[in-house]
């Protein structure tokens, strides 16, 4: 028991690899980096981050506590660390044309829950989409932090066109004179017109936050119309068409700039995440380049022609198509349940999730339809011949008289079609 060599077990330990510390672990991550070089991911919130992302995220920053903000810090050793998120900030504010940044929120959900406390008491009034319509569970749902401190309203989508109707809207505003309206949806396949948003919130002297948490790629690349001058709050995620890190962001104008970094911190979290914030620094660093635009207008299209062409198949797509990266599909008329499409689904290689369609009469964890989107298959290399290809899959799997070998038949096309498509070669 002699002291050096307990302190060099202790240096091997601290030295050595994931794969000899913990095997059992490094084989899950080997697990899953393998489901998902074998699966088409159709999940339209999910993304292929890049290498470099990857790298920021992996990094030594994670070992630093920096509760503040950059020059107004409660520890020492931050001049590093503020450099970092100085540069997260600013390229964030460039890309998206903001006023104000924070980038310290650990979420999507926890940049939701910022506005809220920066901007209502208890009990206040807001007027967001209807969850089981295509909003978000931090837009007020009942057991959701969200719907228990606050009092939402919820507007729905119109019954006939499946998209939003802003003059219901208003007269939803006008009625219950909400204090902020949230704008912004999780399955809405349809472009969201903000500046009609920004003027219903001002007639009532509302605040407007628009959450896009799923559009934020496509907002940068400028393919859907911008969120961040009419909106007061603009929040999003930064790990689904943006292609970042697992994390979120607020951006709102000056005025409102003290109270929303008070809400972050000390108000809801402690110490930020630096080397998730260095990731979502190269994220916006990536985001400003011609390929980013590219890969997102590719996106778009690849959304396009995979609706163009489930629609030829017979499948009824609610809206009846898409602008953005999503659609959502309604299989009532095919009769299958969004449960069973899922999993028939994943039978062939095909990831989806099941998700209500408006006025669905099936419960939750059932659903009449699937969420389908494009942004990770883009990102790995697909575009309208690919598309077509999956819809034919798709078509031929969910058909009624599907038979176990033609599963499996169909399995087989799905691997054969992502060889091509080679995912995250250097690991
Ligand atoms: C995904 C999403 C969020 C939440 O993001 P998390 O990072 O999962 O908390 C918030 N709002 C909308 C509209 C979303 O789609």
């Amino acid at each position: 028991m002699s002291k050096p060599r307990t302190e060099s077990r202790t240096q091997a330990e601290f030295l050595a690899p994931l794969k000899e510390i913990d095997p059992q672990l490094d084989n899950l991550i080997k697990d899953e980096l393998k489901r998902q070089r074998r699966t088409v991911e159709l999940i339209a919130s999910e993304n292929f981050t890049s290498r470099a992302v990857l790298e920021a995220a992996a990094s030594v920053l994670t070992n630093k506590y920096a509760e503040g903000y950059p020059s107004a810090r409660y520890y020492g050793g931050c001049d590093v660390v503020d450099e970092v998120e100085s540069l997260a900030r600013n390229r964030c504010s460039e890309l998206f044309g903001a006023e104000h940044v924070n980038v310290q929120p650990h979420s999507g959900s926890t940049a939701n829950q910022a506005v809220y406390f920066a901007e209502l008491a208890l009990g206040d009034s807001v007027l967001a989409m209807e969850l089981s319509h295509g909003g978000h569970l931090s837009h007020g749902m009942k057991t959701n932090f969200s719907g228990r401190l606050y009092h939402f309203h919820s507007y729905g989508l119109d019954r006939a066109t499946g998209r939003i109707d802003y003059d219901e809207v208003e007269r939803l505003a006008k009625k219950h004179q909400p204090r902020l309206i949230v704008a912004g949806a999780s399955a809405y396949p349809r472009a969201i017109d903000f500046g009609r948003f920004a003027e219903i919130a001002r007639g009532v002297g509302a605040r407007l936050m628009v959450d896009m948490a799923h559009i934020a790629g496509l907002v940068a690349a400028g393919l859907h119309p911008d969120p961040v001058a009419p909106g007061d709050y603009v929040t999003t995620t930064t790990h689904k068409t943006l292609a970042g890190p697992r994390s979120g962001v607020i951006m709102c104008k000056k005025t409102y700039a003290k109270a929303i970094d008070k809400a972050i911190f000390p108000g809801l979290q402690g110490g930020p995440l630096e080397h998730i914030i260095a990731a979502k620094a190269v994220c916006f660093k990536l985001a400003a380049t011609d390929e980013f635009r590219e890969r997102q207008r590719q996106t778009v299209a690849n959304a396009a022609r995979l609706a163009e062409c489930l629609r030829a198949g017979g499948i009824n797509l609610v809206s009846g198509g898409t602008d953005n990266h999503l659609m959502l599909a309604d299989l009532t008329n095919i009769g299958i349940t969004g449960i069973e499409a899922e999993n028939r689904l994943e039978e062939v290689g095909i990831t989806v999730n099941k998700n209500a369609v408006p006025y669905d009469e099936l419960p939750p964890t059932v659903t009449s339809g699937i969420r389908i989107g494009t942004p990770a298959v883009t990102t790995r290399g697909f575009r309208e011949p690919e598309m077509e290809q999956i819809c034919e899959i798709m078509l031929a799997a969910l058909s009624p008289h599907v038979t176990a070998a033609e599963i499996k038949s169909l399995h087989k096309r799905t691997e054969k079609l992502l060889a091509a498509f080679p995912l995250y070669p250097h690991l």
